[in-house]
């Protein structure tokens, strides 16, 4: 039984590559270009007591990420857990905004979501169960000023995960989003989180591991009823 877990390299995606293995899930990590970073994820997943594979790839490359998943199939069989988590931010308002950052945050998150779940889906409909989980963020439950392209990446893959919930259930797979608030990371490192998390009810950022939990419960036996859900990890800052 493996997972995949995308941008497992660092932040929320290496959470919850080490969370799978504590739960029994051979982890296949895809990153970008952070090799050493994703390294130290597979040795944690071998900690463990699981196995890990490195597994990388732009997604926000069509050919070479369909290509990959493609491979992954005939190589290992349908994942249990697929885990779309890569994604980045290009920030600015949207009087300035570029068009090369409007196309750079839609092709890796809402890009990604196709590329990397439209290959492997086939297998998993075949195998009759699977968990698609998606990672979004508030951002696509509310929107957010200066991430309009943010936003509607993220609103994007939640419809997209809803729709997909929809098409699978029958064969008993299930397809959820988490939608993350402020968590601590690379990506929120250089914001003045200071002044942001008094919009935060709880007043404090999220940690990589307290989003990891959720997708692993949803990965969980425990959640076979569940699907088509946004389960926000946000502090209370969305509700
Ligand atoms: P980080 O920037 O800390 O890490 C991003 C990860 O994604 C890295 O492993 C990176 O790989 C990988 N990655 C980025 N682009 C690609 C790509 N094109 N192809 C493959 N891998 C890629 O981000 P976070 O951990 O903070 O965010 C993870 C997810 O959570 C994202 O989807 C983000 O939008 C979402 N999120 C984050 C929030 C936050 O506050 N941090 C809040 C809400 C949602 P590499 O190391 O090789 O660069």
């Amino acid at each position: 039984m493996y997972a995949l877990v995308t941008g497992a390299s660092r932040g929320i995606g290496a959470a919850i590559a080490r969370r799978l293995a504590t739960d029994g899930f051979d982890v296949v990590l895809n990153y970008r270009t952070n090799l050493a970073a994703a390294e130290s994820v597979a040795a944690a997943v071998i900690a463990a007591g699981r196995q890990a594979e490195l597994l990388p790839c732009d997604v926000a490359d069509r050919a070479t990420t369909m290509a990959a998943m493609t491979a992954l199939v005939e190589r290992r069989g349908a994942p249990a857990a697929v885990v779309i988590n890569a994604g980045i931010t290009r920030d600015g308002i949207l009087a300035f905004l570029p068009a090369d950052d409007w196309d750079a945050v839609l092709a890796t998150s809402l890009g990604g979501f196709y590329h990397v779940v439209k290959p492997l889906i086939g297998a998993m409909l075949k195998a009759r169960a699977g968990r698609v989980v998606t990672i979004a963020s508030v951002s696509g439950q509310m929107g957010n000023a200066g991430q309009v392209n943010y936003s509607a990446a993220k609103g994007a893959v939640i419809a997209a995960t809803k729709a997909l919930a929809r098409e699978v259930a029958k064969r008993g797979l299930t397809a959820n989003v988490v939608a993350p608030g402020l968590i601590e990371t690379d990506m929120t490192k250089d914001l003045p989180v200071a002044e942001m998390v008094k919009a935060v009810p709880m007043q404090r950022l999220g940690t990589a591991n307290e989003v990891a939990s959720a997708v692993g419960f949803l990965c969980s036996p425990g959640a076979s009823y569940i699907t088509g859900q946004v389960l926000g990890v946000n502090g209370g800052l969305y509700t």
